[in-house]
């Protein structure tokens, strides 16, 4: 298969901002790709090689892609600098100077030189790139990299010069690209629900789109656990009463204390231990200490379980914040000290898999047993300890306790036969029941930075407020909700464009939905905490445009940022415009 046939459909891509043109354009490529290479391409369109998990980058640097373009070029390292530097993106920068360099050749030689560059051959030549390391590799990889370039027309070379410094940026999400699949091979759009649970279970797109499209859908049915792989974890809903929480999961739940740390999904075999963070990032290098706690923590030979590891005090043992467990997720050479430094425990609250069994169907009383058979507890792998109430004094008692406990509120959970572990899911089964002094909003907010403005006065030079976002599921974009200038301390307010260089572009990203004009326009990435007094109805911001009133969205009044960069969270994890509208509703119903 001609990679020109990739590029023609990134260009058609980025032509349009509409995600149903978009969705039609991927459809039309995944017809025409062969199901041999589906997987291939379905991991390049998403800008990467293999599932994030498992953590294989091509990781071009900019300094060896500038060697790789002066070199497949002709044209000298300092003049490719100036470009890039005039122009601001290396795809770009390459795909003017090979134009440049061709116009010069004589019909003979461009003759000889027509490209016809198979995806199979930029795949495997990126998966080589990625794969070496050590000594020489610098040279190695300018050399497959240059020679790559050379074999590839302008126009491709802008395309495979932006996935290999991971600057692919088409906008497209997974969901997107799952829609696409359920059309091209599942019959249609009903068919994106089967596409999205086997997605859930494995986390990978490669896989679902070369199942479906060897197999067919129903295959895609039989998808279960498999360790070393991880699967979408199960999410919370909100609310803000003890009686309306218990109301919700029909009169009684199990309350469990709502730890403030980083979610954890370890898998256990005898032979490996892997741990997975919230976004399915492997992050068992830096966690040792947790590892070596789990050898002798289950007694089963394979598991997977979930928890919630917190940083604890050296001296006192009590529950550190959030902030400081993510301290842990330094560089490589810093572990060492850090796991003396900041001693963490693993708080486990769920069990996925045990000895070749998916766990995942069973109500949550059955699962917790289970855990509790299979879980050995020792200073540093604790369990929760549930409290199965149907009396709202009792989860407002329990939440006092929590909160003196150093976490951040409850997690209430239904109890009734349908109380599955629902993968990459959001639902009533978890309720989080949180409480926050500071604000009135009942719960914090992580929302994404889409733009910013420019800083007047006291804030020139840098950003005087960001535009946030939240995310809208069904139409994979981000919708505006407010503008954050409040929370920043000096420091922070005056890295801001520092921080957000690298997502900088200079038109609204296609994902994102704007009535408002911002200075600056970012790829959708960082993610952060945000309180607010309430939600208000705004015509200006986009996020719930209409469901509630006709020509209006959703804001909210006096945003600020609690200083928590939410960087274990991708941006499709922000508050979901849903969210929103729902907390919304339950702020009028209080009023009423
Ligand atoms: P928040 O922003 O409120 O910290 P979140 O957005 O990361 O939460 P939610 O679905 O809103 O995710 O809340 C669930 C998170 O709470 C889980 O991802 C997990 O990390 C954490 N957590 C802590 N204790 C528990 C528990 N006992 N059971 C389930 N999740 C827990």
């Amino acid at each position: 298969m001609d990679y020109s046939l990739i590029a023609d459909t990134y260009e058609r891509i980025e032509s349009t901002t509409k995600r149903l043109e978009m969705t039609n354009y991927l459809v039309e490529l995944i017809k025409q790709t062969p199901k041999e290479l589906i997987g291939k391409v379905a991991y390049l369109t998403q800008g990467v090689l293999y599932p994030d998990f498992m953590g294989i980058e091509v990781g071009v640097a900019e300094r060896l892609a500038i060697d790789a373009i002066s070199k497949a070029s002709g044209i000298k390292k300092d003049e490719v600098d100036r470009v890039w530097k005039f122009l601001g993106d290396l795809g770009l920068t390459a795909e003017k100077l090979l134009t440049e360099s061709i116009q010069k050749r004589s019909y003979i030689d461009d003759f000889l030189s027509q490209k016809s560059l198979k995806v199979e051959k930029v795949y495997s030549i990126f998966d080589r790139m990625a794969k070496t390391s050590g000594k020489g590799s610098i040279e190695l990889k300018v050399k497959l990299f240059s020679s790559l370039i050379t074999e590839a027309s302008p126009r491709d070379a802008k395309y495979i010069i932006r996935t290999a410094t991971g600057n692919l940026r088409l906008g497209i999400g997974d969901m997107t690209f799952l829609d696409a699949l359920a059309i091209a091979y599942g019959g249609g759009k009903d068919a994106r629900d089967i596409v999205e649970k086997a997605y859930n279970m494995s986390s990978d797109l490669g896989l679902v789109s070369e199942t479906i499209a060897r197999e067919g859908l129903q295959s895609l049915k039989k998808f279960g656990i498999t360790l070393g792989r991880p699967i979408r974890p199960m999410l919370c809903e909100r609310l803000t009463s003890a009686k309306e929480i218990l109301e919700k999961l029909g009169g009684e739940g199990s309350a469990e204390y709502k730890y403030d740390g980083l979610r954890i999904q370890a898998h256990i075999s005898p032979a490996e231990i892997s741990l997975f963070s919230r976004r399915l990032e492997k992050i068992t290098s830096q966690f040792p200490d947790v590892v070596e706690a789990l050898k002798n923590a289950v007694r089963v030979r394979e598991a997977v379980v979930e928890g919630e590891c917190v940083a604890t005090d050296i001296y006192t043992g009590e529950l550190l914040p959030f902030q400081v467990v993510t301290q842990r997720r330094g560089r490589k050479y810093e572990i060492k000290e850090k796991v003396e430094e900041i001693p963490v425990v693993l708080v486990l609250f769920d069990i996925l898999f045990a000895d070749g069994m998916t766990l995942i169907d069973l109500p949550y009383t059955e699962r917790r047993k289970r855990l509790e058979q299979i879980v050995l507890e020792s200073e540093r792998i604790r369990l929760t300890h549930p409290l199965v109430t149907n009396k709202p004094e009792d989860l407002d008692r329990y939440m006092d306790e929590a909160i003196a406990d150093g976490c951040e509120g409850l997690v209430i959970k239904s109890i009734a036969a349908n109380s599955v572990y629902q993968a990459g899911a959001r639902d009533f089964l978890w309720i989080k029941y949180k409480r926050d002094y500071k604000s009135e909003l009942a719960d914090t907010l992580d929302l994404v930075a889409v733009g910013a403005f420019a800083g007047r006065g006291r804030r020139a030079g840098t950003y005087g407020a960001l535009l946030m976002a939240s995310y809208d599921e069904e139409a994979d974009v981000f919708k505006t909700v407010c503008k954050l200038g409040t929370g920043f301390d000096d420091e922070t307010l005056a890295r801001l464009p520092k921080i957000f260089e690298p997502y900088l572009i200079d038109h609204p990203h296609p994902r994102v939905d704007s009535k408002i004009k911002a200075d600056y326009w970012f790829v959708p990435a960082k993610v952060q905490e945000i309180l607010g007094a309430e939600l208000t109805l705004s015509p200006s911001h986009t996020c719930g445009l209409g469901i509630i009133k006709k020509d209006a969205g959703l804001a909210i009044r006096f945003p600020r940022f609690t200083g928590k960069w939410r960087g274990d969270k991708a941006p499709e994890d922000a508050t979901t415009v849903k969210e929103m509208v729902e907390l919304y509703q339950s702020q009028l119903k209080k009023i009423n």
